[in-house]
């Protein structure tokens, strides 16, 4: 689910100019953005991660410019970049510690290696919270002061912005609403990397989805999905939601056990920050706002939010799908250059 934005003309837009920039594991996602948030070129490039940081950055800057030269723009007119990169990090230092998809990354200082090739200042912020911010920025939460994120994919990334402000915390570790608790039972399910038992993410991210599937499956349950795991294959969030679309009840159940779950975690995270809109993201959508699977799984995240808050902050709270798809995270890494940028330069 990775639709470009469309491409503003260089005439059309508003200076100065930002980089946003978007490393992942496989690919690195790359955007040349204006003063209000309207994308003017946009590139991927393969991250080749086991190759090492070195050449990837210097990649990324060759690709960066290379953009600015594309649409004709003056090479002075882009003021900042952004970064995002998944964590854990020390957005103090500008350091990435261990990603475990960035294997040969591990104590890199990522924020000064590409601030040196571009010769730019760069704001150095978590994927997840980029995602958040250009969300905020330009999508779905721009009508909004504050906005809470929940990207929903292998695990559950988050990203909170309270009046303006991302909330990145003391130890990078602000707006992981992935890992709020909503399980404590002392059997609860564990999160991805294992330490954290009853985390949002242990029922919620596309691994616990596929997980608790196929649990129930190889405990006697009847699925259509069963002939998956009779052919020794993998069930993923994706099968599990075509089956919910051709009716499969242990699919359609799963379903909507994970909105209940999120429906948990989105009510203690709106009665912590009260931001009038919570966002979905992420590439487990389940057919999101235009598919009747989507729309049963947003309604049951806003029916048990609705049955266990006020009723002043239920009528005044929407819930609702992203609308930037997976170009959040570099989006939102320029919006952070963006206002970072403003904060310093408008007096
Ligand atoms: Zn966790």
């Amino acid at each position: 689910m990775s639709h470009e934005p469309p491409m503003l003309a260089l005439g059309e837009a508003k200076l100065p100019l930002f980089f946003g920039v978007d490393v992942g594991g496989t690919n690195i996602k790359i955007g040349l953005l204006d003063d209000q948030g309207k994308t003017l070129a946009f590139e991927q490039i393969a991250t080749n991660e086991a190759e090492g940081p070195e050449q990837a950055i210097q990649r990324t800057c060759e690709t960066c410019w290379r953009l600015v030269d594309a649409v004709g723009a003056d090479r002075n007119s882009v003021v900042r970049a952004g970064l995002g990169s998944p964590g854990p990090m020390c957005l103090e230092r500008g350091l990435l510690l261990n990603p475990v998809n960035l294997p040969n990354w591990h104590n890199l200082k990522i924020k000064d290696s590409l601030a040196q090739s571009l010769g730019l200042e760069v704001s150095f912020v978590n994927d997840a919270n980029a995602a958040a911010y250009g969300e905020f920025w330009v999508g779905t939460g721009q009508q909004y002061n504050s906005m809470a994120l929940f990207t929903l994919g292998t695990g559950v990334g988050g990203g909170l912005i309270v009046h303006g402000t991302l909330i990145n915390g003391l130890n990078s570790f602000g707006s992981e609403t992935g890992h709020i608790v909503v399980d404590s039972r002392p059997d609860a399910r564990l999160c991805i990397w294992g330490g954290g038992r009853g985390h949002l993410e242990a029922y919620a991210s596309a691994s616990a989805v596929t997980a608790r599937t196929s649990e129930r499956i190889l405990a006697g349950e009847k699925s259509t999905l069963s002939s998956i795991l009779d052919a020794g294959k993998a069930i993923t969030s994706k099968l599990v939601y075509e089956a919910a679309l051709e009716g499969d009840g242990l699919s359609l159940e799963i379903i909507d056990e994970t909105a209940f779950y999120l429906g948990v975690g989105v009510t203690s995270t709106i009665h912590a920050i009260d931001p009038g809109i919570v966002v979905l993201g992420g590439a487990m959508d389940f057919g999101g706002r235009d598919c009747k699977i989507g729309q049963r799984f947003l309604k049951g995240i806003t029916d048990e939010f609705q049955r266990r808050t006020f009723p002043n902050v239920a009528a005044g709270t929407k819930i609702d799908f992203a609308t930037l798809g997976g170009a959040a995270g570099h989006i939102g890494a320029a919006g952070i250059a963006h206002s970072d940028y403003h904060n310093q330069h408008d007096a």
